[in-house]
C-alpha cells in the first residue's frame, strides 16, 4: 500500500518559530499545517485530520494546556498524539500537562533533531496501534465466514485492500488484483454500479447505520455472479468516516436457483436468453428455440388441495420436465444445450439450443405433453396437470430476448385458449390476436356495469309428453362492436379473469327471478325448474352456499325449482370437499345436475359418491346415437341405478327423439325443440305449451324460422 505522508499541525503564537518548524519538518515529508492561536487549531480540526499535533503551552487567548484538554475528550492519544512544545517559563505546565493528556513535550529553544525524533516516535506507535486496531477488525471481519471476501477502503489514501478470497470469488490470483478501488466498481453490472456507490456514500455520510447492498460483479470466466456486500465505516470523533471495511458474500445460487424445484430461475434464464441471442447472431446455420409451458389447471389445484400439494406438483413437473427433455431422442442428439427453468409460479421455459429447426422444437414439445398426460401421484391421489405450451424458434428480426420470451408466451396463450393440453408455434397473427383478447377484457369488464349480458333461455322437455318441464338458463353478450356473443368466445376469459365469479351470480339470480314469474304466470304440476351453470370456479371458490340461499329468500322462488349445473372438473381436484359443498346444497333444498357427461373424467365407478339429482349426456354422445348407441345405454341404465334423472343434451332430429325414448330417456334438449330463446320469446314458449302440449313440433316449426338469436344456429338449419 502507497503510503501518504503524515499531517502535523502546529500550534503557535510566534511567527518566527511557525515559520521555522514549517519549513524543517516539511522537509522531512511531513504536510504541515500551521495554526497561530487556539480557536484556529480547533477551527482547522473541525474539519481536517492531522495525524500530530505541536502545541505550545503559552499563548495568549487560550493557552495551550486547555486546548490540549478539549482535544483529548474527542481523541485518544493514540488518535492524535500531542506534543507540547514549553519555554522556560512554561515548564511548571509540563506535569499538569502530560497529566491531561499530552504524549511528550520539548521546550525552547527548540533542538530540531530532537523534536524530529519525538515526533517519529510518536508517529510510529500511533501507525502501530492502528495497524494492530486495523487487523483486529481485520479478524472480526473474517471470523464472519471463510466463504466471504473481505475489503478495506482507506478513505484518505484511496486505496483499498481486497483479501485473497475476494480475489478467488472473482476467479483470480492474489497478484492479480492491485489495491485500487476501481478493481471493484469496474467489474460491478453497470446497472448496479452507480447504485452501490451512491449506497456506500450514504453510509459515509452517516445516513445509513451500515452499508448494505446485492448487486452483479464480473467473474473472470465472463459470467456474472450476485453478492450481497455489507460495510462499515470506520468514524473519527467528528463522526467523519477515514475508512470503511466490509465484506462480500456469494449469493448467486439463491439469486438464479429457483428455491422449490431446483431448476434456474428466472434471472438466469434470462442470461442464458441472452447469449443464445448473441451466440445466434454469430452463427447462421444454427437456430434455438424458447418452449413456454403453463400449467393448466394448477389454480385449481392450489386453491382447492392446498399449497402444500400445489409444490408438490411443482417439483414433480419440473422433475418430469427434466427427464422428458433430457431423454428426448432429438434433445440427446443435441447434447446438453438447453436450460430449464421455472419462470415462477406454475410457468416454467426451456430453451433448446442448436436445434435444426421447428420440427425439432415441435417434436419436444409433442412429447412433453404426452409425458405430462400420465397422472402425476401426489399426497396420495392421481392428479392430471395438463400443459398449454407455446414455441419460438429464434428469428434475426427479434430486437430483444424479451421480445422472444414474450411470443413463446403469446403462443402458449393460444395453445391455452384453443382448448388447453396442447402447443402452438408462434406466428405474427397470435400477436394481433393477444392484443384483441386484452381489449375484451377490458369490454368485458365494462359489460357487467352496462348490463349487456342477457340470459337465453333452451327448453328442458319431456321426451314422452312433449311438456316444458324447465329450461336452462344460456347467458349471453350483447356487445355494442361485435354483436352477440356466445358464451363459448367468453367463458374461458371470465375463467381466467375471475370475472366469471359476478358474471355467474348474475345469472343465477336473473334466472331465478324469471322463473319465479313464470311459475306464477304458468303453474304446472310439478312447477317448473330452472337449471343454472356454474363454473368450476364459481363453484369452487365463492360462497356459493350463501349466494344461493340468498338469491332464493329474495327472489322467493321454491328451493328444489333450481338446478344447478356443474361438470366434472369442478368435483375432480378435491372430490371430498366438492362432495361436502353439494351435500350442503342439497340440505338447503338445491338440485344439482351433473353436465357435459361423459366428456370429462367420465369415471362411471365414481359417480355415486356425488349427491346428484340428474346426469346431462353430452350432445356428442347423442349426435352419433343412430349409429351407436352403446354409450348412451350404458349411461341410462347405470342412471337409473343410482336413481338419478337422465337429461339428453343437443337433440336435434326426431330420430334421436324415438331412440332416446327407446333407451329409456326422460328428458330433453337440443335444437330439434327451441334454441335457446329470450325471455319474452321463452315466455311465448310457455303461453303456446299451455293450449298444446306437443310443443315440440310447433315449437321447432316457428322457431327455426323466426328466431336466429345465436350464431351456432345457422350450422344446424
Ligand atoms: P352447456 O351447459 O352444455 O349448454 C348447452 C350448449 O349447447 C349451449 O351452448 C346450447 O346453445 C348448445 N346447444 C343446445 N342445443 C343444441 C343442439 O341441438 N345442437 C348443438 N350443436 N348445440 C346445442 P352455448 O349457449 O353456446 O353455451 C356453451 C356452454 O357455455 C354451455 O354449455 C355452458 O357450459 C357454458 N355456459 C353458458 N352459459 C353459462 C353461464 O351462465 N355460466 C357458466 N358458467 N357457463 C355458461
Ligand atoms: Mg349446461
Ligand atoms: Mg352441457
Amino acid at each position: 500500500m502507497i503510503q501518504r505522508p503524515d499531517s502535523v499541525l502546529i500550534v503557535d503564537d510566534d511567527p518566527v518559530n511557525l515559520d521555522l518548524m514549517n519549513r524543517r519538518l516539511g522537509k522531512q515529508g511531513y504536510e504541515i499545517h500551521c495554526a497561530s492561536n487556539g480557536h484556529e487549531a480547533l477551527d482547522w480540526l473541525h474539519s481536517h485530520d492531522a495525524d500530530l499535533v505541536l502545541l505550545n503551552v503559552e499563548m495568549p487567548d487560550i493557552d495551550g494546556l486547555e486546548i490540549l484538554k478539549q482535544l483529548r475528550r474527542a481523541y485518544t492519544q493514540a488518535q492524535l498524539p500531542i506534543i507540547m512544545i514549553t519555554g522556560k517559563a512554561g515548564s511548571e505546565k509540563i506535569v499538569p500537562a502530560l497529566e491531561a493528556g499530552a504524549n511528550d513535550y520539548v521546550t525552547k529553544p527548540l533542538d530540531h533533531p530532537v523534536v524530529l525524533a519525538r515526533i517519529e516516535t510518536q508517529l510510529s506507535r500511533k501507525h502501530a496501534e492502528e495497524a494492530l486496531r486495523e487487523s483486529e477488525e481485520r479478524y472480526a471481519l473474517a471470523a464472519r465466514g471463510v466463504n466471504d471476501g473481505l475489503w478495506d477502503w482507506d478513505l484518505s489514501g484511496n486505496r483499498m485492500y481486497f483479501s485473497p478470497r475476494w480475489k478467488s470469488m472473482l476467479g483470480w490470483q492474489e497478484h492479480e488484483i492491485g489495491d485500487d478501488p476501481d478493481e471493484w466498481f469496474r467489474r460491478i453490472h453497470p446497472d448496479d454500479v452507480d447504485r452501490v456507490r451512491a449506497d456506500i456514500a450514504a453510509h459515509l455520510e452517516d445516513q445509513t447505520p451500515h452499508y448494505e447492498d446485492e448487486y452483479r460483479i464480473l467473474h473472470r470466466d465472463g459470467n456474472y455472479l450476485w453478492m450481497l456486500g455489507r460495510g462499515l465505516a470506520v468514524r473519527n470523533c467528528n463522526g467523519k468516516a477515514s475508512r470503511i471495511a466490509g465484506s462480500q458474500t456469494d449469493i448467486t445460487r439463491g439469486k438464479v436457483v429457483d428455491v422449490l424445484t431446483g431448476l434456474p430461475n428466472r434471472v438466469l434464464f434470462m442470461d442464458r436468453l441472452a447469449r443464445s441471442f448473441k451466440r445466434a447472431r454469430r452463427r447462421k446455420d444454427r437456430t434455438f428455440a424458447l418452449i413456454f409451458l403453463d400449467l393448466d389447471s394448477f389454480k385449481m389445484i392450489n386453491d382447492n388441495l392446498g399449497h402444500m400439494i400445489g409444490d408438490q406438483v411443482l417439483v414433480a413437473v419440473a422433475g418430469r420436465l427434466e427427464c422428458t427433455v433430457r431423454s428426448s431422442d432429438s434433445v440427446a442428439r443435441l447434447g446438453r444445450n438447453h436450460t430449464i427453468a421455472r419462470l415462477g409460479g406454475d410457468e416454467f421455459t426451456i430453451l433448446l439450443e442448436g436445434i435444426s429447426g421447428v420440427t425439432d422444437a415441435v417434436r419436444v414439445a409433442e412429447r412433453i405433453s404426452s409425458d405430462l398426460a400420465n397422472p402425476f401421484l401426489v399426497g396420495g391421489q392421481e392428479l392430471f396437470p395438463s400443459a398449454s405450451i407455446g414455441i419460438a424458434i429464434y428469428n434475426p428480426t427479434y430486437q430483444s430476448p424479451e421480445e422472444m420470451l414474450r411470443d413463446a408466451d403469446t403462443a402458449m396463450y393460444s395453445a391455452k385458449a384453443l382448448g388447453k393440453g396442447r402447443y402452438e408455434v408462434f406466428d405474427a397473427n397470435m400477436r394481433a390476436n393477444t392484443t384483441a383478447r386484452l381489449q375484451m377484457e377490458t369490454e368485458f369488464l365494462r359489460a357487467i356495469e352496462r348490463r349487456e349480458f342477457e340470459n337465453y333461455y333452451q327448453v328442458i322437455v319431456s321426451l314422452k309428453t312433449g311438456r316444458i318441464c324447465g329450461f336452462e338458463a344460456l347467458v349471453q353478450w350483447n356487445n355494442s362492436a361485435r354483436g352477440i356473443l356466445s358464451p363459448g368466445k367468453f367463458i374461458t376469459m371470465a375463467e381466467e379473469t375471475g370475472l366469471i365469479i359476478p358474471l355467474g351470480q348474475w345469472v343465477l339470480e336473473t334466472a331465478c327471478q324469471q322463473m319465479r314469474i313464470w311459475q306464477a304466470r304458468f303453474p304446472n304440476d310439478p312447477p317448473l325448474t330452472i337449471n343454472v351453470n356454474l363454473s368450476s370456479r364459481h363453484f369452487l371458490q365463492s360462497n356459493i352456499l350463501q349466494q344461493c340461499r340468498a338469491i332464493l329468500h329474495e327472489t322467493q322462488l321454491p328451493h328444489s325449482s333450481l338446478n344447478l349445473e356443474v361438470t366434472e372438473s369442478a368435483m375432480m381436484p378435491d372430490p371430498e370437499a366438492a362432495i361436502d359443498l353439494m351435500t350442503q346444497l342439497k340440505d338447503l333444498g338445491v338440485k344439482i345436475a351433473l353436465d357435459d357427461f361423459g366428456t370429462g373424467y367420465s369415471s362411471l365407478s365414481y359417480l355415486h359418491r356425488f349427491p346428484l339429482d340428474s346426469l346431462k349426456i353430452d350432445r356428442s354422445f347423442i349426435a352419433q346415437i343412430m349409429e351407436d348407441d352403446e354409450i348412451v345405454r350404458t349411461i341410462i341404465a347405470m342412471a337409473r341405478n343410482l336413481g338419478l334423472k337422465v337429461i339428453a343434451e343437443g337433440v336435434e332430429t326426431a330420430d334421436q327423439v324415438g331412440k332416446l325414448l327407446d333407451l329409456g330417456c326422460e328428458l330433453g334438449q337440443g335444437y330439434y325443440f327451441s334454441v335457446p330463446v329470450n325471455a319474452q320469446e321463452a315466455t311465448d314458449l310457455l303461453a303456446a305449451g299451455q293450449h298444446d302440449n306437443a310443443v315440440l313440433s310447433t315449437a321447432r316449426a316457428n322457431y327455426s324460422s323466426i328466431l336466429n338469436p345465436i350464431p351456432s344456429l345457422a350450422q344446424h338449419f
